[in-house]
């Protein structure tokens, strides 16, 4: 297994080299895909991956950082399957069937009529379905099981639209934790206090040297520390906050790039 890092930057303007959030799992071939920052598609395919072989799509929260990329992941899957084999392409059997697990459903609805905006009728080589987000089990198939919890990093409207959510991934023994973007350390405790392999914990609202110092002191079992959606802390000198986290936590810490690969 593999985690993809296809964007690692927070809702910052842009920035040379670096693109909004989006990561995913990839196990026997297929991806669990975390998030849709601007580049994701783009990124994946060329580093020679088939967007197309995405089991389930999760999205954290609605905000433009984590869903900036949905359009051009879908436009990217329909060119494909138009293409299915030519010009060097890989050949998958047709139709390309989904599920995106969202906090918001009708965000997607809405990129879904953009990308038919122009057509008479939907593409039949692509069936994208949504659920709503809730917590708890979202999916246990395939040797995956993901697990949502809700965070405080966006409170929902009075009709329920605005969720924001963290992610737990069980897999070949292995457990991830996805912090998605989340207000403090309190949000993901449920999952910190169980324990992970990896956490992937976002820097976005958070100074990361404070967070190691906070999780050294509550004791938790993190077998490794990847940062993600960096903040500006970690854009001007990722080196010296390296370098402190380590310290505090005792021990190195990873910090996320466009087009890492990190096994598992
Ligand atoms: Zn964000």
């Amino acid at each position: 297994m593999k985690i993809h890092i296809w964007g690692c930057l927070s809702g910052t303007e842009p920035m040379p080299g670096k693109h909004h959030t989006s990561w995913a799992l990839e196990k026997d071939g297929f991806f669990w895909w975390f998030d849709a920052g601007e580049n994701c598609a783009r990124m994946a395919h060329l580093q020679g991956y088939d967007v197309r072989k995405i089991k389930k799509l999760f999205i954290s929260h609605s905000h433009g950082d984590h869903t900036g990329g949905l359009y051009n992941l879908f436009l990217t899957m329909r060119k494909l399957n138009s293409l299915n084999g030519m010009h060097g392409n890989p050949v998958l059997p047709l139709p390309i069937e989904f599920e995106c697990i969202v906090p918001d459903p009708e965000l997607v609805d809405l990129i879904k009529k953009q990308l038919f905006f122009l057509s008479d009728e939907e593409d039949s080589t692509l069936k994208i379905k949504t659920r709503r987000t809730s917590p708890g089990i979202l999916t246990d198939a395939d040797g995956v099981s993901v697990e949502a919890v809700r965070n405080n990093h966006i409170q929902p409207k009075a009709d329920g639209r605005g969720c924001s959510y963290s992610f737990r991934i069980k897999a070949e023994g292995r457990t991830i934790i996805g912090s998605g973007d989340v207000r403090s350390t309190d949000d993901l405790a449920p999952f910190l206090e169980e324990g992970c392999d990896l956490l992937l914990m976002e820097t976005g609202h958070h100074s990361a040297p404070k967070l190691c110092l906070e999780w050294k002191e509550r004791n938790y079992r993190i077998g490794r520390i990847l940062f993600i959606h960096h903040g500006r802390e970690m854009l001007k000198d990722q080196s010296e906050v390296a370098e402190r986290c380590a310290a505090a936590w005792g021990g190195p810490v990873m910090i996320a790039y466009d087009g890492m690969e990190v096994e598992l």
